[in-house]
């Protein structure tokens, strides 16, 4: 009986659950398929990262002595079938993929051989552990899952089993706008690296690819090793947390990334495993006595938190999820979301613009501007899910469901967010300095210079004021509608309606 071992893009893991129980004589396969590529028009330093990662990731395995097969093929099945035949292999294993399609995709593969499906160990919950947790609860808060995750694998706890600091959540000091007019609000430059041969290779290759990308490839910076991503946790840790805390939802122009971490693609693809970067973090708060614990719990509530959460809610929601529109949104999605130079207001544009150079935006632009965006101009969830997996350099079927699905167009009605994330220029000016550079006034809503983030928001609420009604957290919001005088409201009908079909 001869063991072979497919290694999935995403499954980058020196923990990999089936490559651990194995030995160095097992043969490995890794694989880069077009046809996987052509589904969407994926940001092309997304495809450089993953593919650069694989290439990288079996030449490490080849020095440890594997004997590993790496294929560029159209499609998967070809080169398994293959490789299947020469290395005479009788059960295929395959560590349980993330994403659903994939899944889907690997139940109905027919091969010579039975595969074989391993649990995923990536993240720090197993799929059966949180469905375990979901199940005997009302309401799938993150607070509570939050707190249980902090409990379960003890961390920023104290002897009495207490969170330490007194409370579980710091996020009331974690909401400072950015200070705006003051030049020493610099935010140390990310670590990226020089591409090597191997990733110059992949640069080539992509360049050359016959199907629509996205994004720009000018320069790529992004970490293609484990070694490297533990360097970028490292670089974190040591120049950006103190400060992440604070400005975590700060918006500045032509400051990319602030004090934000950049590990959502390392750890997205396995070349970080979660628990060793809130351990990290942990650790450096021990030992480090100044480091301001509002960074600290911030930093571990998203990685053990959120992450984990998104994930759970993933696996555990129906099957048609994806499929959710709640507000039934059709709007199509603006052409400019494709090319940032149209874009006609600054905080898209400037949001878009990075995204193109980057494949890259943090939190807060991705929810209070893009999404925000999109939801208030009733566009359908299923054109900006798209767009986002497209995109954005960590994005994978898992994370996009529950973050924009969910918690950024509100689309499952509230399985996962208690309110939508809604807002007028307000936010935005108050978080960011894009408005100055607007050809709209952020403090307007009807008229010739009036912000569509200020008319779009109040004509979605009067839109879905039925629905709303039933959020006991829009009641406040709901009333200032109410107050609002019918000529303005109407003159705001007008503007949206003209927006949205002109
Ligand atoms: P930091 O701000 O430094 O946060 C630290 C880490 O926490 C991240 O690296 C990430 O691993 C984790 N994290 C925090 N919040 C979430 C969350 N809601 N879901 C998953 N992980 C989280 N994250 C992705 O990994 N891929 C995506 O495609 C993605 N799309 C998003 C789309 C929308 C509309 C929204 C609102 C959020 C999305 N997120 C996504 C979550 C979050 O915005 C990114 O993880 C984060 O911006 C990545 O940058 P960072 O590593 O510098 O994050
Ligand atoms: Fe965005 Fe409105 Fe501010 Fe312009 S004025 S940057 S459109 S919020």
């Amino acid at each position: 009986m001869t063991i072979g071992l497919w290694i999935l893009g995403d499954q980058l893991s020196h923990q990999h659950a089936v490559l651990t129980n194995l030995s160095p004589a097992t043969p490995i396969i890794l694989i880069e398929s077009l046809a996987h590529v052509r589904v969407r028009p994926y940001h092309q330093q997304k495809l450089v990262l993953v593919w650069s990662a694989m290439r990288h990731f079996a030449q490490t395995l080849q020095a440890q002595g594997w004997p590993v097969t790496y294929a560029e093929a159209e499609e998967f099945r070809s080169p398994l079938l293959a490789w299947i035949e020469a290395q005479q292999i009788t059960e295929l294993r395959v560590m349980a993929p993330i994403d659903k399609p994939f899944a889907q995709q690997l139940a109905t593969l027919e091969l010579p051989c039975p595969i074989t499906i391993v649990p995923n160990n990536q993240f720090l919950w197993s799929a059966e552990e949180f469905t375990q947790w979901a199940k005997s609860r009302k309401r799938l808060l993150m607070e509570d899952f939050y707190r249980a995750s902090r409990k379960r694998f003890n961390v920023l706890m104290d002897a009495g089993g207490q969170p330490i600091g007194g409370s579980w959540n710091f996020d009331k000091e974690n909401r400072k706008p950015p200070k705006k007019n003051d030049p020493t609000f610099q935010p140390p430059a990310p670590l990226w690296f020089e591409p090597d041969d191997l990733t110059q290779t992949v640069m080539q290759k992509v360049r050359d690819l016959d199907c629509p990308t996205y994004g720009r490839l000018d320069r790529f910076g992004w970490a293609v090793t484990r070694s490297q991503a533990q360097q970028v946790l490292a670089h974190f840790i040591t120049t950006r947390l103190a400060t992440f805390g604070p400005y975590e939802d700060a918006m500045v122009t032509g400051q990319d990334t602030l004090w934000h971490s950049l590990l959502s693609p390392y750890l997205n693809l396995g070349l970080l495993h979660p628990i060793e970067v809130v351990q990290a973090i942990e650790d450096a708060f021990h030992e480090q006595q100044d480091l301001p614990f509002n960074s600290v719990e911030g930093m571990i509530r998203q990685v053990m938190g959120w992450r984990e959460y998104m994930r759970g809610v993933y696996v555990y929601s129906a099957e048609n999820y994806g499929y959710s529109n709640w507000f039934g949104h059709q709007q199509p999605l603006p052409d400019f979301f494709w090319n940032a130079s149209q874009a006609p207001m600054n905080c898209l544009r400037q949001c878009l613009d990075q995204t193109e150079r980057l494949g890259y935006a943090h939190h807060i632009q991705r929810l209070m501007v893009l999404n925000n965006f999109t939801l208030i101009a009733g566009i359908a969830p299923q054109e900006i899910e798209q767009w986002f997996h497209a995109a954005y350099i960590d994005a994978y079927d898992w994370v996009m469901q529950t973050n924009v699905i969910g918690m950024g167009q509100y689309a499952d009605g509230g399985m996962l967010a208690s309110k939508p994330y809604a807002a007028s220029a307000n936010y935005i000016n108050k978080m960011s300095d894009y408005c100055k550079g607007c050809q709209f006034n952020p403090k307007v809503r009807v008229g010739e210079k009036a912000c569509p983030f200020n008319f779009l928001y109040w004509d979605f609420l009067d839109r879905h004021r039925k629905k709303l009604a039933q959020q006991g957290r829009m009641s406040f919001i709901l009333a200032n509608l109410d107050k609002m005088p019918e000529t303005e409201l109407e003159e705001i009908r007008q503007l949206a309606r003209t927006w949205q079909h002109g």
